[in-house]
């Protein structure tokens, strides 16, 4: 057997202070009074990172207050220069690339191969696409004079923290917008880190604000009356609620929730390339992944053959330390998140699917799940149904493509799917009856600034990236 020796990166690269404070009006604060502080941990080690403030309600208020002083002259800036501050944004990303990657690595748990070549590649690039924006936004299809709407509360999950800032913070900025964000709680450090690069960009006080701290901070903030604009990603129980606090406000809403997307391979697919797609598909980041293939279709012809090659490539990854740059599979977010994992893939047992891992060794410290395809999964099951978010994939089988296509639409949510054939036609044919905002085809999870992303049903509404994702911040 072919051994790998260790290739760690090296976590010196970046500095991480024992404390943060809260990011308003340009500067660090510590929060007004009661809100107090967490610790954020390395979930690979379970290792204290920093200690972050809760931002309670007066510290809220302050961001906001300051979002809106900006807000004036932020949006009368003609959008050129709007685009230099976004520019420079983006090459300072650019150059302090390592650092974050190592960075979003440590307190994600993500591997260090994905953050420094998928998370912050796309980061810069959101900046550097809405850069070109900001002085074309006549040209965009929004009428001659679109207006940015004001302050935007933006709330973001922990499964990319870099790339989903990116996603909300570059649009807005672009479009004239001012920012109040909130990171996840267990994954600040890179908000934190990039209110250093604002004042790296020498981002004018205010137009950049980051409130730190668990869900109450996240509510406080998106029911805030002085917002204009919320944005937010995350499960769509969270997304319900906060849809019925802006119900009968002026506020505007763009919801990016849950998704149990199906990646469905017809008999003629090439198989090897079909089973890197499905690796890809539900083991990219740990499965933590919205629009992950996490339902597996497989068309009956071909099923001994592709559950073959999936065992035996499964059987190659490499599930451990998040900063070695040979891992392919990380760490799991957190305690609970771990819980919840194996929860469901416990019901998928007991409900009768059958489960399969690959032989390999977990680290003791840390939380950590193998990576598990569930056999004889049929719709009726929890974990056909529930999105995981783990690395752990649902596998089914059809034998026409209108039996592919009802069992795809099968479920609340409506996020990405796959599609893997040789035919051109039968790829037109099925994309077009998929209900999901993205549909792949002879590929998986792959991401651009220019296209919009976004979901149908419960995944949620609107769209972020390309075009369209500017439409959420312009009147
Ligand atoms: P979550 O619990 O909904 O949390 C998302 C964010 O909202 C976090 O910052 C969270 O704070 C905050 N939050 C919690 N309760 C809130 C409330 N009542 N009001 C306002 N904010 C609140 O989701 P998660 O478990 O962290 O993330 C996983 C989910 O996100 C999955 O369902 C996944 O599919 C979805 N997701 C969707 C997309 C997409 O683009 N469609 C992308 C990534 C993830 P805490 O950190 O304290 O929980
Ligand atoms: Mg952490």
């Amino acid at each position: 057997m072919f051994e790998y020796a260790p290739a760690p990166e090296s976590r010196s690269i970046v500095d991480i202070a024992p404390s943060y404070g809260l990011f308003i009006d340009g500067e660090f604060v510590p929060p007004a009074s009661s809100g107090g502080v967490f610790k954020t941990v390395n979930p690979a080690t379970e290792e204290v990172l920093a200690e972050v403030s809760t931002a309670g309600p007066e510290d809220v208020d302050r961001a906001v207050a300051a979002a809106r002083r900006a807000f004036g002259p932020w949006s009368a800036l003609p959008g050129a220069e709007r685009a230099k501050y976004l520019f420079r944004i983006a090459r300072i990303l650019q150059e302090r690339s390592r650092e974050l990657a190592v960075l979003e690595s440590l307190d994600n748990g993500k591997p260090i191969r994905e953050s420094r070549d998928v998370d912050l590649p796309l980061a810069a690039a959101h900046f550097f696409y809405y850069a070109g924006w900001a002085d074309k936004l006549k040209y965009a299809g929004f009428g001659d004079d679109p207006r940015p709407l004001g302050v935007a509360a933006q709330v973001i999950p922990w499964n990319f923290p870099m790339l989903m800032l990116a996603w909300k913070i570059a649009p807005a900025l672009a479009t004239g917008n001012t920012v109040v964000l909130k990171p996840a709680e267990t994954t600040p450090l890179s908000a934190l880190f990039f209110a250093d690069v604002c004042r790296q960009a020498d981002l004018p006080p205010g137009v950049v604000n980051i409130v730190t701290g668990a869900g109450e901070t996240g509510r406080t903030l998106v029911e805030h009356p002085g917002v204009d604009k919320v944005a937010f990603t995350g499960s769509t129980e969270v997304g319900r609620q906060i849809a019925r606090s802006v119900a009968g406000t002026r506020k505007r809403l763009t919801l990016e929730l849950g998704g149990k997307a199906a990646n469905i391979v017809f008999d003629d697919a090439p198989i090897d390339q079909a089973v890197e797609g499905i690796v890809n598909g539900i083991f990219f980041n740990q499965g933590h992944v919205c629009c992950a293939g996490s339902r597996l279709l497989i068309q009956e012809s071909a099923y001994d053959e592709v559950i073959e090659a999936l065992k035996r490539r499964m059987a190659t990854l490499r599930v451990g330390d998040p900063l070695d740059k040979n891992t392919d599979i990380g760490a799991i977010n957190s305690a609970e998140q771990l819980e919840r994992i194996r929860t469901l893939s416990d019901i998928g047992a007991e409900e009768g699917a059958e489960r399969w891992s690959p032989p390999c060794e977990l680290p003791a410290q840390g939380f950590w799940f193998a990576p598990t395809i569930f056999t004889g999964v049929t719709q009726a099951h929890r974990i056909a149904r529930e999105e995981i978010f783990g690395p752990v994939l649902s596998v089914l089988t059809f034998r026409t493509p209108a039996e592919a296509i009802e069992k795809a639409n099968n479920t609340p949510y409506g996020l990405s799917a796959g599609i893997w054939t040789e035919k051109g036609s039968q790829i037109l044919a099925v994309a077009d009856k998929l209900r999901a905002g993205v549909v792949w085809a002879n590929t998986f999870n792959k991401f651009d600034p220019t296209s919009p992303f976004g979901g149908y049903k419960e995944s949620g509404y609107g769209r972020e990236g390309g075009r369209h994702g500017l439409e959420a911040y312009l009147a």
